[in-house]
């Protein structure tokens, strides 16, 4: 039976994150004063998350995506994936990585049986890319994309653009569309971790569209259940498709169909909204039927939509890592 919200939408997609520990700070998902971890004993156990996994596919979800954090950062991972991917009704299971570790587990992550890849990458040049991630470094993660590509995954790559960072870059990523099978997807800025004069940062879709539209020729691409959020285009002639994301100037809340479990147990409807329900009474009395009753309640509360806007945003500031972007 499809779960199907207050105002109609159906959710079938659960993000579900497996810690709130990262091997890089990026700026725009970390504040730099710090970030208060998670106690290790309030992190959810891989038992637990896979209950939650399985009672959530029992009541309507088919669609999980393993975030975190750093998802490939958790110990006992791929045991974890194997587990996930033979829950009878589970259609797809998909990972979004910030690279750094995959070249290494690229193959592991394939026979667990991942699906697909998000690959967040926000610059193709070094010193940009260590500025926005405080540390991370670059060859790392192009090595990890190869490794990814030569076991078979289908990619995207995730572009946060911000305005005077990597927006200089936006037809540096296209490139990477027009030269190789992947899907590049730009994501405006959010204000998460709302800082002063956030404004600045965020480069709408509609200019992003304008700058690629300046030197290439784009065309609608038809829209798939694997687009998500994105706008897509293709280029012609080129292997890979563009995809743009428009969180704030544009919100898609109409067509969200997605619920979100932290890595300590906290489901929530919306990205934005304050609201929440902690899951570990419910798993922790053992009784399926009660967790099940949680998460249907995070969908029947799931808000219209958020009420973040370039003019303005009211949520409070979080770690987008401690949710799971
Ligand atoms: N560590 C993994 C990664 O970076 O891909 C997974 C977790 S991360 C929180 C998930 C996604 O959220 C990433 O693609 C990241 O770029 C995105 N994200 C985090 N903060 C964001 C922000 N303020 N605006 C837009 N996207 C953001
Ligand atoms: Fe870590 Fe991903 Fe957040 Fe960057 S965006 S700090 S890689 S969780």
């Amino acid at each position: 039976m499809p779960l199907i919200d207050s105002i109609g939408r159906t959710i079938n997609y659960l993000r579900l994150s497996v810690t709130d520990r990262c091997n890089l700070r990026c700026r725009y998902c970390m504040p730099e004063d710090g970030i208060g971890k998670v106690a290790h004993g309030d992190i959810l156990s891989y038992e637990e998350l896979f209950q939650i996994a399985r009672v959530a596919v029992s009541i309507g979800i088919d669609k999980i995506r393993i975030t975190g954090g750093e998802p490939l950062v958790r110990k006992g991972l791929i045991p974890f994936l194997q587990k996930l991917a033979e829950i009878p009704g589970l259609g797809q299971l998909v990972l979004t990585t910030n690279g750094v570790l995959l070249e290494k587990m690229a193959v592991d992550l394939r026979a667990a049986g991942v699906q697909r890849l998000n690959i967040s990458l926000d610059s193709l040049t070094p010193d940009t890319f260590s500025h926005i991630s405080r540390c991370g470094d670059l060859t790392r993660v192009l090595a990890g994309i190869e490794a990814a590509k030569e076991c078979g995954f289908p990619i995207k790559l995730n572009m946060v653009v911000m305005r005077g960072v990597n927006d200089h870059e936006i037809l540096d990523f296209a490139a990477l569309a027009t030269a190789s099978a992947i899907t590049v997807r730009f994501i405006e800025y959010m204000p998460a971790i709302r800082e002063h004069n956030w404004q600045r940062l965020v480069v709408p879709g509609s200019e992003i569209l304008a700058r690629l539209t300046q030197h290439l020729t784009l065309l609608p691409a038809e829209h798939t259940d694997l687009a998500g959020p994105a706008r897509n285009f293709r280029i012609p002639g080129a292997a890979g498709t563009l995809g743009i994301i428009t969180p704030v100037s544009h919100h898609f809340c109409s067509d969200c169909n997605r619920i979100r479990v932290t890595a300590s147990g906290l489901a929530k409807g919306c990205l934005f909204a304050g609201s929440q329900v902690d899951l570990k009474p419910s798993l922790r009395s053992g009784s399926r039927g009660l967790l099940a009753q949680a998460l249907a309640a995070i969908v029947e509360t799931k808000p219209v939509r958020h009420q973040m806007s370039l003019e303005a945003c009211h949520h409070q500031a979080f770690r987008m890592s401690s949710i799971g972007g």
